[in-house]
């Protein structure tokens, strides 16, 4: 580890979001990253508070980046402080959420007439621009040049670093016996370099559940918060207890 973690002191509150709250710390390159335990659920707008999910999304997201970075993805995880808490390198964000597409599903199901559930037959990279007032409309590299928010090395990298975090994590769930539909992804820089940030958790990627074709996203939109617990609990424990062997992971913190 390239820090002491629990040297690092929590200094002031640096982002107050949806999901997630961050702090600045002692070194100004690293993060406090607290997870709430608000839930939003994929193609939903209603937040509701559900006990439990902040800690279980902490150990999910810790759990899967450092799984990514044994496939030598850069990632902007640095260790796991705490139940809620992650360290993790402070990026100046890219303003647009990626979302690599396997299976037609939700907005994207509607806007091209697809029908839900059918396998694409290559993924798919959108970027949506990160703008609230704009209703983060779709855009490409052009649009992200023109505006200054990435150069065409960042662009490349953020595409290839996408594909490859795709095809893992589609690999990764598989091997637990849920499809990925769709993964939302985050990047940013820090000293000239592209990493991976943000969280990949259950709010962050679209699971199907092959065992009972459940939708998981559709049962987190209209569960009851004891239901909704219980989903998260469940894909947290099949993350983290695959039943494929083939996974030896040195979980440190
Ligand atoms: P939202 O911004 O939609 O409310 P969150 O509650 O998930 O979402 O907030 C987390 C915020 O922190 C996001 O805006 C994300 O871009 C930003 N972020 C994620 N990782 C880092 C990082 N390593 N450094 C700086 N900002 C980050």
């Amino acid at each position: 580890m390239e820090v002491n973690i629990k040297k690092l002191e929590k200094e002031q509150l640096y982002y107050d979001g949806s999901m997630k709250k961050l702090y600045s710390t002692s070194n100004p390159d690293y993060l406090f990253m607290e997870f709430k335990n608000e839930v939003v659920a994929i193609d939903s707008k209603k937040a509701k508070k559900v006990r439990g999910k902040g800690q279980t999304n902490t150990e999910t997201s810790s759990y899967i980046f450092q799984f990514l970075d044994s496939y030598h993805i850069p990632t902007h995880y640095i260790g796991k402080l705490n139940e809620k808490w992650l360290v993790v390198r402070k990026l100046e964000m890219v303003p647009i959420n990626v979302i690599v597409r396997n299976v037609s599903a939700g907005t994207f199901a509607k806007n091209f007439r697809m029908e839900e559930g059918q396998v694409l037959p290559a993924p798919i990279i959108e970027f949506y621009f990160k703008n609230e007032k704009m209703g983060n409309p779709m855009v490409n590299e052009y649009h992200l040049y023109a505006f200054g928010s990435a150069n065409q090395d960042e662009i490349r990298m953020i595409q290839r670093l996408s594909a490859k975090v795709n095809a893992v994590m589609k690999n990764f769930f598989e091997r637990r016996n849920y499809q990925l539909v769709d993964i939302k992804l985050e990047f940013g820089r820090s000293k000239g370099k592209i990493y991976l940030g943000d969280e990949v958790t259950l709010d962050t990627c679209r699971i199907w559940d092959n065992g009972n074709n459940s939708k998981l996203e559709k049962e987190i939109a209209h569960g009851k918060d004891n239901e909704i617990g219980k989903i998260y609990n469940e894909v947290k424990q099949r993350i983290l207890h695959p039943r494929a062997k083939d996974e030896k992971l040195n979980l440190v913190g």
